[in-house]
């Protein structure tokens, strides 16, 4: 399949005199048709939120879009946090799935009346003792162990994973829950990162609606939602077939009506915290071509490098790029992409077969929606990129500024000669 970037050539062109490369670009038209989608997906169920993975893009114009969609947040740190409070986001409308969590965070949580989604049965009497009760909602993350297996050989190692209760600390988690007064209570649980199969979630489901199910047998405790988390992926390389949401929701109402259904579990809500499908194809890297290099290899260096896009430097993960103005132009030349750190990981793409490039080229390297720009870092002195946002009549925004030497600099306010500092000229 043919990837297309959202943006054009021409529209590039005219947005990149306004804003210097490189930036993150996101298409509003993609996630609000993408937000839609999964909101119908999902309509069967009374009770369905998705809660955005606020880790993903942590952006407040991106989040307020997605809240139009009913989307709460889902969030793991204070200052996530605080972003949803900022935006009006609060208490139920906020998951706080966290783990090795410091206690000043679950006061904040507990403050905003956010969902609490524990991730260990130690976690009960730390809650309680941080914030001197148990809340009358809480939530528990289930991790099976063993290998998860999907459709087509796609898995993963819950075992090998941090995150989560045993089978058995859920069932003693659950009833010390209970017996320190808690009343309405969740399961979640996340087993696989990038599932591209419409299979995941429906086989998620059933693990969980089984596990509901034995759960009320077993104990009595009725579980009132549960939480499928993130993981649903995105077909970040073109000849992957993206997934369809409204197969996956259906495949999770299947599975609904065969396991809960008859377990007089029909009021179950699902949740499910999202962040790549969200975003994740709905924003790209624009940067430029800004030097060629002949020497063992063919090189492109560019403007951007592995601090606006870690994850192909961290996972060796595939970012399909396109050099506009040449996306009909043969793919005849073998290049690595390559960012200005001083680390010979900072490549976006090795061995690429693209079509012949020039100074100055305009490269969009596609699907940097979530976890993108979020998992920025400063590395080098490096600077975070601005991001922009195509609006759905064709103009664009600044949504973040580019972090300047200034701000870089800023957290060295306790080191007097910094204080002079000229910033002149940048
Ligand atoms: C990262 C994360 C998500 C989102 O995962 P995606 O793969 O982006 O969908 C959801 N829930 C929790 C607890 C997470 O850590």
């Amino acid at each position: 399949m043919n990837k297309e970037p959202f943006v054009t050539y021409e529209q590039l062109k005219e947005i990149t005199e306004q804003f210097p490369t490189p930036f993150h670009l996101y298409d509003e038209k993609g996630i609000r048709e993408n937000a839609q989608a999964v909101k119908e997906a999902f309509s069967w169920n009374q009770g369905y939120r998705e809660y955005f993975a606020v880790k993903a893009e942590p952006n407040p114009f991106i989040m307020n879009i997605l809240k139009e969609y009913g989307c709460g947040c889902d969030c793991s740190s204070m200052t996530e946090l605080m972003l949803s409070d900022a935006l009006g986001i609060r208490g139920e409308d906020i998951m706080f799935s966290s783990n090795e969590t410091p206690p000043e965070e679950f006061r904040f949580a507990d403050k905003l009346g956010a969902i609490i989604n524990l991730d260990d049965i130690t976690h009960i009497d730390f809650l309680e003792q941080t914030i001197g009760k148990i809340p009358e909602t809480i939530s528990c993350r289930y991790n099976p162990g063993g290998v998860y297996e999907v459709s087509n050989g796609i898995m993963d190692n819950p075992q090998d994973a941090k995150y989560g209760f045993t089978k058995e600390q859920l069932f003693e988690g659950y009833k010390l829950l209970k017996q320190k007064g808690a009343k309405r209570f969740g399961l979640h649980s996340f087993l696989v990162s990038n599932t591209v199969t419409n299979d995941y979630y429906p086989t998620l489901a059933k693990t969980l609606f089984e596990l509901a199910v034995e759960i009320k047998e077993k104990l009595g405790i009725t579980i009132s939602f549960i939480n499928l988390s993130g993981g649903v992926g995105v077909a970040y390389r073109p000849q992957e077939k993206p997934n369809d949401i409204r197969v996956i929701g259906e495949g999770v109402h299947k599975v609904f009506d065969e396991v809960l259904v008859p377990a007089g579990l029909g009021d179950t809500a699902i949740y499910t915290e999202m962040g790549r499908f969200m975003t994740g194809p709905y924003g790209c890297l624009v940067t430029k071509a800004v030097h060629e290099k002949h020497t063992y290899k063919e090189y492109i260096g560019v403007d951007a490098c592995a601090a606006n896009l870690m994850r192909p430097a961290m996972y060796g993960a595939y970012h399909h790029i396109t050099v506009m103005g040449k996306e009909h132009a043969p793919c005849d030349h073998k290049y690595d992409i390559v960012g200005s750190l001083c680390e010979n990981n900072d490549k976006f793409a090795v061995d690429r077969m693209l079509p012949e490039i020039e100074t100055g080229d305009l490269l969009v390297i596609h699907d940097t929606g979530a976890h993108g720009f979020a998992m920025g870092y400063n590395y080098n002195g490096r600077l975070w990129s601005a991001e922009v946002l195509l609006k759905e009549d064709g103009t664009t925004q600044l949504i973040r500024r580019a972090q300047t030497p200034k701000d870089y600099f800023a957290t060295f306010d306790c080191f007097d000669i910094l204080k002079n500092m000229n910033y002149n000229g940048v």
